[in-house]
Parts: C-alpha cells; structure tokens; sequence
C-alpha cells in the first residue's frame, strides 16, 4: 500500500487544511443534492466532471452503470437507491455512461467473458441495449456502435431506474428527476439525453434544474 502514502501526505499537508472547515461541518451528516450512478471505470471522476464537492454527489459505481430492475436483484445498487431517494432524499439521481466501456465492449467479444460468471450475469441486465442498438444502430461499427451502444445503455438503465418504487413516487410527485448522461473521456465532454426526444445533447446547451444546481 506504498503506493499511496505519498498521495495521504499530499491530501494531508495540501488538501486538508483547505477543506478542514467543510469536512468538520459535514463530519456528522449529509445532504447530497444528486445520486450519481456511473461506471467503476477508473477514468471517470464524477467530481472533476461536476466540480462538486464533499457532500454534494452520493455515489453508486457499478460496471457498467447498470441499474437492475425492481425485482429482479436486491443488491447494491437498489440499496443506494433506496437510501438516497428515501433517507437522504436527494432531489436528483444522474445515470452516467462513458465511451470505451468495457462492460459494454463485452458484448462484441463474449468469448473474453469466459470464466466470468458473475460478470456474464450482471451484463445480462444490459440485453435490452444490446437488443435496441442491433435494431437501431445495427450499420454502425467499431467505436461508433460502442458509443451508439453506451447511450442505448444509459436510456435503458434509465427505464429500470423509473421501476423502483421510491422513484415512481418521487418522478410521479414531483420531488425527484432523472437524467441520463454519456460522458466522452478522451474529449471531456458530457451529452445529457432529452427524454423528449431521445437524443443526446451536450450538457452545457440544456438548461434545467441539475445543470443549475451543480455549475
Ligand atoms: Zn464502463
């Protein structure tokens, strides 16, 4: 663990003492404003994308990004669900994909799955994506058909979100919104999808209550 008494010395000596005022007001509660559900993907660091800090993102990493359907896995991710929709109850949850996924370049290559099983399970829950981007985006290839999958991946994880009871209440009352976002890492750059039209628009075009809140 070598590795990191550098980067603890740094955060202590560096980062602390900035921070040391907001770490103690918050030592005791929170209250995030977003549930931020994205890849484990090293690469995606929600806090640079949204320049927010300590307090304000509950996050949920899971591979791929996927939210399993009410019902179908009382795992983690409907853990976090639940506590930050019923206990801390944030006003936003934010699905976030991003290019070059490898759960999602799993379905072109099933054969570096083997042994797996878990992993082959818990992708099981992205069939719907698979399904809709060979129907829609069949023609694509390469690069373009994984980005056209991640998004179809971000709408579909989005659907199985809306199944969580506490969601329904909160989108059906008015006190919760979702949103759906692809963010590209070797760009820097976030599309949020329009849930009207279902296309993806760069994040600094739309103008809603999240941008609002986290710019
Ligand atoms: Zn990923």
């Amino acid at each position: 663990m070598n590795l990191f008494v550098t980067g603890y010395k740094k955060f202590r000596r560096d980062v602390y003492p900035g921070l040391e005022a907001q770490y103690r007001a918050l030592a005791k509660s929170q209250k995030p404003h977003t549930l931020f559900i994205t890849c484990s993907d090293s690469r995606v660091r929600p806090a640079d994308l949204t320049q927010t800090q300590p307090g304000e993102l509950f996050k949920c990493r899971v591979v791929g990004n996927i939210v399993p359907a009410h019902g179908t896995a009382a795992g983690g991710v409907t853990a976090a669900i639940e506590y930050a929709v019923m206990v801390l109850r944030v006003d936003n949850v934010v699905v976030c994909g991003h290019s070059d996924c490898g759960a999602m370049r799993a379905f072109s290559h099933p054969e570096k799955l083997e042994g797996m099983k878990a992993v082959r399970a818990w992708i099981e829950h992205a069939e719907s994506a698979i399904a809709v981007a060979k129907g829609q985006f069949g023609h694509l290839s390469g690069d373009e058909f994984l980005v056209a999958l991640a998004k179809e991946n971000v709408i579909s994880q989005l659907q199985h979100l809306r199944t969580h009871p506490c969601v329904a209440t909160g989108l059906r009352n008015g006190s919760l919104r979702v949103e759906g976002w692809y963010y590209d890492i070797g760009q820097g750059t976030i599309e949020q999808l329009d849930q009207v039209t279902g296309k993806f628009v760069e994040l600094d075009q739309v103008d809603d209550r999240v941008v609002a809140q986290i710019s």
